[in-house]
C-alpha cells in the first residue's frame, strides 16, 4: 500500500480514526520506519553544530513516530480486536529497536556534548538546556558513553536483566496460577459480594466444574486481586482467610517458580550496572533523573511520615482488635494477619453506614462535566466548549472539547471517552497524548502547534435513557485524568521534547492529578458537580461527611504499607550487598520491624513477587507514589491556607499553579516550579492534614 493511501500516515491534523483499519498498521508503521532510518542517516550525517540543527530533524523524527505508533497504541487500548494486536505485534520490536537506535546514537550524543561545552550553550532557554541535559543523561544511562570491556559487559548485563524480569513475572503469574481452593460449603461464602460469587462459579467451571453457579457453588479462589482481596475482606470461614493468605505471602518463593535466586541476581546485576555508569548503588542511579535530590532526602521525607502513621495504624489495629472481641466468639484469641482485612471492612460497614450506591444519582456525568469545567475556568481561567463532530472518533460514545482562553483564543483540544467497553477497551483510567504543543513544528498557517490529550475512563455507561451515573471513585478518576490533561493541554513551553508532560521526572508527573482529586471534596465544587438526576438536589450535607470521614479511614495503615515497601526497596537498592550474610528477606524483615505493626510470618516472602521493583519500572523508585503525593497535597494546602471559600484568593492562586505547574512543564527543573508557586520547598504537613494524620500535640512534630 502506498503511504499517500494510508490514513494512518495522514500528516498535519488529527488521527482520521474513522478511516484507520488494522491492515493499515504494518505497511504503514514499515514505510514510516524506512523513513524514519533515512532521516536519522542524513541526520548524522549532517553537520551538527547548532541546537537547531540537532534537535530540530531529532524533533521531527520523534514526533512523526509519537504521532503514528502514538495511535496505534490509542486504539489498542479503545477498539482493541485479534486484528489489530496481530499487526501490532508483527511491527512493535522493530519500533522498540528504532527508539534505541535514536536514543543511543553514538554521534548524536557526541554532537550534544559538544554543543554543551560550547559558547552557545549559554545562550539557550532554560527548556533547551534542559533538553541537551537529559538527552545526555538518559544516552549515558542506555551506556553510549562506555568503551571497550565495559560496554561489552553492560550489554551483557542488559539482556541478562530483561531475561530476569521476564522469568521473574513469568514466575509471579504461574505461581498465581497454580494455586486454587474449591468451595462447596454456602456457608463458607455466606455474606461474600456477589460480584465475587460469579467469579469464582466461572472459575469453577472454567476448571471443570460444569454445574457451578454463583448461587449454589461450588466456587473456586484463586491467588488473583479481584478473588483474593473480596474474601479476605468479606470471606466468613477464617481457616479459609489464613489459606488463602499464607498462600499468597509465599507465592513463587519454593520449587520450581522460586524466585529468591532471580532476586539475588537481579540485585547484583543492577549494582555492578550503577558502577559501569559510575554510581556508587542502583538506588543513586535511580535517584539521578528523578526530581528528589538524593537518597537521604528521600529516606527522611519517609521517615518522617513513617513517625506519624505508625502510632495511627496501631490505633487502627486497635479498632478492629476491639470490634472483633466484641462481636465475634469467644475462639478469636487475637488478631491475625488474615483477620484484619475482614475486620476492617467489618468496622468501616459499622462506622460509615453507606454505599457508592447511594451516591451515584447525585453524580450524572453531563453535570459533573459542567462542574469539572466550572471549576476550570475559576482556577484556571480557561473556558472548556463541546465541540463533537469537530474531529473524528473511534466510537460513537467519544466526545471532542476545545480549550479557549479567557479571550477566546484557542489553547488546546482533548477527546474523552467515558464508558467500560468489555471486550475491546482496556481497564483503568489514562490519560494520554495526541499531539503536543510546538513552536517548530507549527500548523500550516505559522501559529504555534497546539496540543490534544486523550481522556480515558472506564466508568458505568448509562442505562436506558437516564445519563450516566458515576460512583463517587469514578469522579475522582475523572478528576485525575483531567488533571494529567491539564498540564498537557495548558503547556507554555515551545520545544516539543519539554512541553506538557514530556520530560517530566517519573516522581514529579502525578503532582497535577492527585491535586486536581482533592477538589472533588471541596464543598464548592461538591455543590457544582452533584446535582441529584431526579430532583436536582446537590449532594446532602450528612453524605458529604461520611464521604470525607470514609476517605481518611485506616489512612495511618494504608500509608505504612506504602511506607514499607518503599523502604524495603530503597534498602535492597542502597548499600545492602547480594551475597552477603544477610539475605534480602532480612532486609525486609529489618525494615518491617518500624512499619509493620503486626510482624510478618515466618515464611512471608513477599519480595518473590514484588514485580513493581523486580519485574517493573519501579527499582528505587517505588517512594514515587508518596513523593508526588506529598507534592500535590502541599499544593493544595496553598489553596486551604488562602482560604478555599475565599473566592479572590482561590481565583489567584489557581491562577498562578497553571503558571507555573500547569504552563512549565518539563521546560524546568519540578522543584524551581514548585517553589516559584508555593514560595517554599515541598513540605509534607498538608499530606498529614489531609489525611487526618497531623500529631494534635506540638510534642510529636517539635522532633521533626
Ligand atoms: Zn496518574
Amino acid at each position: 500500500m502506498r503511504s499517500e493511501s494510508n490514513p494512518l500516515l495522514a500528516e498535519g491534523g488529527l488521527p482520521q480514526f474513522h478511516e484507520i483499519r488494522p491492515e493499515h498498521v504494518e505497511p504503514g508503521v514499515r514505510h514510516l520506519l524506512k523513513d524514519l532510518e533515512a532521516a536519522l542517516e542524513s541526520l548524522e550525517a549532517a553537520s551538527l553544530a547548532s541546537y537547531v540543527e540537532i534537535i530540530g530533524p531529532l524533533e521531527r523524527l520523534q514526533d512523526r513516530l509519537s504521532f503514528v505508533w502514538g495511535t496505534v497504541g490509542h486504539l489498542m487500548g479503545v477498539r482493541n480486536s485479534d486484528a489489530l494486536r496481530e499487526a501490532h505485534d508483527r511491527v512493535q520490536a522493530d519500533v522498540v529497536a528504532f527508539g534505541l537506535r535514536v536514543g543511543q546514537s553514538r554521534i548524536l550524543y557526541e554532537a550534544l556534548l559538544a554543543l554543551r561545552e560550547s559558547t552557545g550553550f549559554e545562550d539557550l532557554s532554560d527548556a533547551q538546556k534542559r533538553i541537551v541535559h537529559s538527552l545526555l543523561q538518559e544516552a549515558r544511562h542506555a551506556g553510549v558513553a562506555l568503551e571497550g570491556d565495559a560496554r561489552e559487559r553492560f550489554n551483557v548485563i542488559a539482556q541478562e536483566m530483561a531475561q530476569l524480569s521476564t522469568d521473574f513475572s513469568n514466575h509471579v503469574l504461574d505461581a498465581t496460577r497454580s494455586f486454587s481452593l474449591i468451595l462447596s460449603e454456602p456457608r463458607q461464602m455466606e455474606g461474600t459480594p456477589s460480584s465475587l460469587r460469579e467469579l469464582a462459579a466461572q472459575s469453577a467451571r472454567e476448571a471443570g466444574e460444569q454445574g457451578a453457579t454463583a448461587e449454589a457453588g461450588p466456587w473456586r479462589l484463586t491467588l488473583d486481586a479481584p478473588s483474593l482481596m473480596p474474601y479476605l475482606e468479606h470471606g466468613p470461614d477464617r481457616a479459609i482467610r489464613e489459606q488463602l493468605y499464607r498462600a499468597h505471602v509465599s507465592k513463587a518463593s519454593s520449587g520450581e517458580l522460586d524466585n529468591s535466586p532471580l532476586i539475588d541476581r537481579i540485585l547484583a546485576l543492577r549494582r555492578e550496572m550503577a558502577q559501569l555508569l559510575g554510581y556508587s548503588t542502583y538506588a543513586e542511579l535511580s535517584l539521578a533523573s528523578k526530581m528528589a535530590p538524593d537518597v537521604s532526602e528521600v529516606e527522611s521525607l519517609l521517615e518522617e511520615l513513617r513517625r506519624v502513621s505508625y502510632p495511627a495504624a496501631v490505633d487502627d489495629l486497635e479498632a478492629i482488635r476491639t470490634f472483633a472481641r466484641e462481636s465475634s466468639d469467644a475462639s478469636l484469641q487475637d488478631i491475625r494477619p488474615w483477620d484484619v482485612p475482614f475486620y476492617a471492612e467489618r468496622v468501616r460497614e459499622a462506622r460509615f453506614a453507606y454505599s457508592e450506591e447511594d451516591l451515584r444519582p447525585y453524580f450524572p456525568l453531563p453535570r459533573v462535566l459542567e462542574g469539572l469545567f466550572g471549576l476550570a475556568h475559576r482556577l484556571f481561567g480557561v473556558r472548556i466548549e463541546q465541540a463533537d463532530g469537530e474531529a473524528a472518533i473511534w466510537h460513537k460514545d467519544v466526545r471532542f472539547f476545545r480549550v479557549r482562553d479567557q479571550d477566546g483564543t484557542p489553547i488546546a483540544a482533548f477527546y474523552l471517552d467515558p464508558y467500560t467497553r468489555p471486550g475491546e477497551k482496556r481497564g483503568g483510567a489514562w490519560m494520554d497524548e495526541c499531539v503536543g504543543r510546538s513552536r517548530r513544528l507549527a500548523e500550516p498557517n505559522g501559529d504555534v502547534r497546539r496540543p490534544v490529550a486523550y481522556l480515558i475512563c472506564n466508568q458505568t455507561p448509562p442505562v436506558e435513557d437516564q445519563p450516566a451515573l458515576m460512583s463517587f471513585s469514578e469522579v475522582e478518576t475523572l478528576f485525575h485524568e483531567f488533571g494529567h490533561g491539564l498540564q498537557h493541554m495548558l503547556t507554555e513551553v515551545d520545544e516539543s521534547l519539554a512541553s506538557g508532560i514530556r520530560n517530566i521526572e517519573w516522581d514529579a508527573v502525578e503532582l497535577p492529578s492527585q491535586f486536581m482529586e482533592n477538589w472533588c471534596i471541596d464543598r464548592d465544587t461538591l455543590n457544582r458537580i452533584s446535582g441529584h438526576v431526579e430532583s436536582g438536589e446537590t449532594l446532602p450535607a450528612e453524605l458529604e461527611q461520611k464521604l470525607r470521614a470514609a476517605r481518611n479511614y485506616r489512612a495511618g495503615s494504608a500509608m505504612l504499607r506504602q511506607l514499607e515497601f518503599a523502604l524495603t526497596d530503597l534498602a535492597l537498592h542502597g548499600d545492602f550487598l547480594p551475597g552477603e550474610q544477610r539475605t534480602p528477606f532480612d532486609v525486609r524483615r529489618e525494615v518491617a520491624e518500624g512499619t509493620s505493626v503486626l510482624p510478618p510470618l515466618p515464611e512471608d516472602r513477599f519480595l518473590c513477587a514484588f514485580g513493581h521493583i523486580f519485574a517493573g519500572g519501579y527499582a528505587a523508585g517505588y517512594y514515587s507514589y508518596k513523593w508526588a503525593e506529598v507534592l500535590s497535597a502541599d499544593a493544595f494546602g496553598a489553596f486551604e491556607e488562602a482560604g478555599l471559600d475565599e473566592e479572590d484568593q482561590v481565583c489567584a492562586m489557581g491562577r498562578r499553579f497553571r503558571e507555573t505547574v500547569l504552563a512549565q512543564g518539563g521546560g524546568r527543573s519540578p522543584m524551581d516550579v514548585f517553589r516559584e508557586f508555593r514560595g517554599r520547598g515541598p513540605q509534607p504537613e498538608a499530606l498529614l492534614r489531609q489525611s487526618d494524620l497531623l500529631p494534635e500535640s506540638p510534642s510529636g512534630a517539635s522532633e521533626v
